[in-house]
């Protein structure tokens, strides 16, 4: 028997369905029994809600959201919920898919799950926001609590919005329920250290990855698209702590080029007091963001947006190591080209995953109501970091294959093993 999408299954849509391609290929190649294949392949559980919220102006106006959890075999689903006028089963559901591998590939005790609200938060005013977030959080209340499926930030969604969830969950069921949300105010049952845990995450993979390539990393040239939570930390980092050089930094409004390398601090201040964008900083030489993704450096960081890296692009990539800050910024396409030009790809579910390891780190501290230092969350999480890649890493190299179709032969193997020994219910 083969893993297959049999019968009259049918993936939510096109990336669902490119998210089983990179499952399959690693499910092929580490022999993965079929039975558990082919559960691993589909999400366990969607919600779609509709639901009512009163406007400022007296309107009824309906929302689309939903919540998926693609596994829950090692643990509470975990994933963040995103506010976007474009999102849908397919995008939330292959974001469940990836939830499951990025947190099996780290070693965290949980599941993949992720959520959406079809809307564009910024045509709404805040009172509109908070109430359809406090609706919406009760529509899927059902799937959600702390120890079984644990929401968090995405895609314009922020610590207040956590906090209402929080506290939406909490009346709903008569006690004050912090686990049931990560990414919280640090006053409010968040953690130390959240906000710089992906970049720092990302700039510890890539000081490892530099280790395997024979480069030295307080010598290394970086170039950073996105200079949003990922972008920016992840610059900081690498500058300030590992001595690399940033030369070439983007975000929505286009990018930016200095060889001497940027002052990171004072491009964020500068972006601060500049609407959140860096065009106009004065201390860089104006260029694309294609110039910036092709541009000659040892280390590129896509920190935006998906299919940054297509295969148009891929074939003018001249760094040696990418470390996919943002999830799913390469293309199918654009991948196996970046493997023909031996281009070390760390792939998104390891470079990212240092933000869903310290919301673990937030889930544990909650439930202890013991809160930690940031020494101590930099330090087990470098621990984790490090582990994971040389995991990674050892895999890549005895199977002879790329780093990503390795990290989910990591992840998977971790999966199998839950489920095999679970068993299927009822026997
Ligand atoms: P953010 O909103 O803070 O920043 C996004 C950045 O991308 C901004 O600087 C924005 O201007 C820039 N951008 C948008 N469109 C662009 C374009 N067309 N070209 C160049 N830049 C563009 O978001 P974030 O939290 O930094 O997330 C970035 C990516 O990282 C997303 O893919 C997200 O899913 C992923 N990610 C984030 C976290 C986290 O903890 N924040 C964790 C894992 C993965």
């Amino acid at each position: 028997m083969e893993i297959s999408k049999m019968g009259n299954l049918k993936a939510p849509g096109p990336l669902y369905e490119m998210a089983q391609h990179q499952f399959l290929k690693a499910a092929k190649l580490m022999d993965l029994d079929p039975n558990i294949g082919n559960f691993l392949l589909w999400p366990q559980k969607s919600l779609t809600v509709h639901f009512p919220v009163v406007m400022d102006d007296g309107r009824v106006e309906i929302f689309e959201g939903y919540r998926v959890q693609h596994n829950t075999a090692r643990g509470p689903a975990k994933g963040g919920i995103r506010y976007h006028p474009e999102t849908n089963l397919d995008e939330v559901s292959s974001l469940a898919f990836w939830m499951t591998w990025k947190c099996a590939v780290v070693n965290l005790p949980y599941g993949g799950g992720k959520g959406g609200v079809r809307v564009d938060p910024s045509k709404l005013s805040e009172k509109e926001l908070e109430k359809l977030s406090r609706r919406f959080f009760s529509e899927i209340q059902m799937m959600v609590g702390p120890t079984k499926d644990i929401p968090a930030p995405d895609v314009n969604t922020n610590a207040k919005i956590m906090a209402w969830y929080m506290d939406t969950f909490s009346m709903n069921v008569g006690q004050t329920t912090l686990g049931v949300v990560t990414g919280k105010p640090l006053d409010l049952g968040g953690s130390e250290g959240r906000p710089e845990a992906t970049g720092r995450g990302v700039a510890i993979t890539a000081s490892e990855a530099c280790n395997v390539s024979g480069i030295d990393i307080s010598k290394a040239t970086v170039a950073i698209q996105g200079f949003g939570n990922v972008g920016s930390f992840s610059a900081k980092i690498l500058s300030e702590e590992y001595g690399a050089k940033i030369v070439a930094v983007s975000d929505v409004s286009g990018g930016l080029y200095n060889p001497e390398g940027f002052d990171i601090d004072d491009l964020i201040a500068y972006r601060d007091q500049n609407g959140g964008i860096i065009k106009g900083y004065p201390k860089g030489t104006p260029i694309t963001n294609e110039e910036l993704l092709t541009m000659n450096v040892d280390i590129l960081v896509p920190a935006a947006l998906e299919n940054a890296i297509t295969e148009k692009i891929a074939n003018d990539v001249k760094a040696k190591i990418i470390v996919e800050g943002a999830n799913g910024p390469t293309t199918e396409e654009a991948e196996k080209i970046l493997i023909e030009k031996d281009i070390l790809v760390v792939p998104d579910i390891l470079a990212n995953a240092g933000g869903v390891t310290v919301s673990y780190f937030e889930w544990v501290q909650d439930l202890q109501s013991h809160f930690w230092e940031i020494e101590d969350i930099r330090r087990k999480l470098t621990k984790i970091m490090k582990r994971s890649f040389g995991e990674v890493f050892a895999t890549k190299q005895k199977y002879n294959t790329d780093m990503r179709t390795a990290a989910y032969i990591v992840a998977i193997g971790r999966v199998a093993e839950a489920v095999k020994k679970r068993g299927y219910f009822p026997m």
